[in-house]
């Protein structure tokens, strides 16, 4: 073994396995594949592991996951576990957590860090994957899995006049690691998904002017985080067996109960009371507590929806801002954020909201972004302005597959693929976070496609295959039931009304479609056991 300058593990150019990325699918996958045996090499960007908690490091950035079920069992099980120390982690903290899994698990010597991969290609010849890295280097391997992410290519609007700007730009997804000097400066922040709600009142706590520019208004619930005390991170600790088991049977792999109730089925006042006890307990509880069906039924979702937009007009004082701010879209059908004194912050005197829709953005000037009807003079402008969510850090990969299909032509007209890992046409190909994934807490979708990947790769090895392929007409059968669920889906009705990024809806010219499995992750992960336990009668093994 040989040591590069930089003090990481020279790689070999042939290997058994190439993973791509280092988030949590990443060195989910790195470990799974090292632990069934296999040499893996793998790239990652980033200098470090991290994924989008490498990148995302813009103030206010945290998790609006609980740190009880935003975490791996698989490090867990064989390490003690981390205390975080707040409910809901922020970025230093989840950064750190990836950082000591990687040491415990001993990950990074499989890693080329600083390395983007630019094309994976399969070879019909060799039944290998060729894959070249933008360093200029050739590899090739058997298997590839890529875990680049869903949301981590980032968006950046087309507007002119960039290079005349005197100011800084700053994207929430590729924000600096060194301290960004933020207090006192006029700032424009474009966006306000769940990025743009973190940092707007971060912002606007420092700013002496802050100008939030919104396309699409947002719902946003309270995230009600709270540090916690050493007695409560043991219990937690003492509880992560349970959490574990009820999220693995979840739909969102959260461990929160459905209520068993219709919004249709109670009294007016009831239903105000409920709303209002999700909104105290805050985050994902709100929505997954309060009643089963307002984000399925239009009739159901319209009270949560009335009763969110009445409260953003009790906490905004300005009723015009509080109009604009007010979301005409059923609550869901984008993913609904939770912050930290969103809306409050537009009670500031010094915070200025613009709606888009009637000031629309022209480009940058020297001074700062020019309006329709005026200019806003800034010395920052920060993009929240999200992702190209899912095929557009994939496509980037340019992956070819049999007869050299482009993974992006294959998507062309509609996404497919099975149980949202594998497709017809590129043997040996494993995607983590691929297209019609279920929408759940990432860390455990992560493991458990991790795993799944793992036990299919091991069953091929089992049975000396060369190629592990699936088979079309089980793809099409999975995939009708899949397009089945999004068409019954209050996302495939609204999401274009909400610019949607789960139905493309965000980036004019992208492929209209639901993006996310509705079935329920724990359905998929049912499907993952299924194909083990009936010998994997959904690949073609050979
Ligand atoms: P996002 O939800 O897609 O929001 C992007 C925002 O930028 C939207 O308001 C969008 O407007 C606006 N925008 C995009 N292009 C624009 C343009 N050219 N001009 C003006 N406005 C523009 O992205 P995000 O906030 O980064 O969040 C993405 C996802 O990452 C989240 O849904 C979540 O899954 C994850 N995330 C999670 C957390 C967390 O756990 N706390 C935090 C951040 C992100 P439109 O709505 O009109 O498109």
């Amino acid at each position: 073994m040989t040591l590069s300058s930089d003090g990481q593990t020279a790689a070999a150019a042939d290997v058994d396995v190439i993973v791509i990325g280092a988030g949590f699918g990443g060195l989910t996958a790195t470990y799974r594949m090292r632990e069934r045996g296999l040499d893996v090499l793998s790239f990652e960007r980033g200098l470090d592991v991290g994924g989008t908690w490498y990148w995302n490091r813009y103030p206010g950035a945290r998790t609006d996951s609980e740190g009880s079920f935003y975490r791996l069992n698989l490090f867990d099980d064989i390490v003690e576990p981390f205390s975080f120390k707040e409910k809901f982690p922020a970025q230093p903290e989840v950064l750190a957590y990836l950082g000591r899994v990687a040491d415990e698990l001993d990950l990074r010597k499989h890693y080329r860090f600083g390395v983007s991969v630019d094309a994976v290609v399969y070879d019909e010849s060799t039944g290998r994957w060729q894959v070249r890295t933008d360093d200029g280097q050739d590899y090739t391997a058997k298997y590839v899995v890529s875990a680049v992410g869903i949301q981590s290519e980032p968006l950046v609007p087309d507007l002119p006049g960039r290079e005349n700007f005197g100011g800084r730009i700053y994207h929430t997804a590729k924000w600096p690691a060194d301290p960004v000097d933020l207090d006192g400066c006029r700032i424009a922040v474009i966006g306000t998904g769940s990025s743009g709600i973190q940092i707007i009142p971060q912002a606007a706590d420092v700013a002496s002017k802050l100008y939030v520019l919104q396309r699409t208004p947002t719902y946003s619930v309270p995230m009600v985080n709270k540090e916690l005390t050493e007695e409560e991170q043991r219990e937690l600790i003492e509880s992560l067996p349970e959490i574990r088991k009820a999220v693995r049977d979840h739909p969102f792999s959260m461990p929160y109960s459905f209520s068993g109730r219709s919004a249709l089925d109670v009294t007016d006042e009831e239903r105000d009371a409920i709303y209002g006890e999700g909104w105290a307990k805050g985050g994902f509880r709100f929505m997954i507590e309060s009643f089963d069906d307002i984000g399925t039924t239009k009739e159901a979702n319209d009270t949560v929806s009335e009763w969110l937009r009445a409260k953003i007009h009790s906490i905004v004082e300005d009723p015009v801002t509080a109009a604009k701010l007010t979301p005409n879209y059923p609550y869901t059908v984008k993913r609904p954020p939770s912050g930290v004194e969103f809306f409050e912050s537009f009670n500031k005197d010094h915070v200025e909201l613009i709606a888009l829709r009637e000031s629309p953005l022209v480009s940058f000037s020297e001074k700062g972004l020019v309006l329709e009807d005026r200019e806003l003079e800034v010395d920052v402008v920060i993009l929240a302005t999200g992702f190209d969510f899912v095929t557009g850090s994939l496509y980037k990969l340019n992956v070819q597959g049999r007869g050299g299909l482009p993974l992006s032509e294959r998507w062309a007209d509609g996404l497919s693929n099975y149980l949202s890992v594998t497709l017809h046409g590129f043997p040996n190909f494993f995607v983590l976070g691929g297209p019609l994934y279920p929408g759940g807490n990432w860390p455990t979708v992560a493991e458990e496609v991790s795993t799944y990947i793992a036990n299919v790769i091991a069953e091929g090895e089992k049975r000396s295959a060369q190629v592990i392929e699936t088979k079309a007409e089980v793809e099409e059968a999975w995939v009708a039931h899949v397009n089945e669920l999004a068409s019954q889906s209050l996302m495939a009705q609204y999401g274009k009304d909400a610019n949607a990024y789960g139905l493309g809806a965000n980036i004019e010219g992208k492929l209209q479609s639901v993006f996310f499995y509705l079935g329920g992750a724990q359905v998929l992960f049912d499907q993952f056991d299924h194909e083990a336990a009936s010998g994997y009668p959904g690949f073609e093994m050979s």
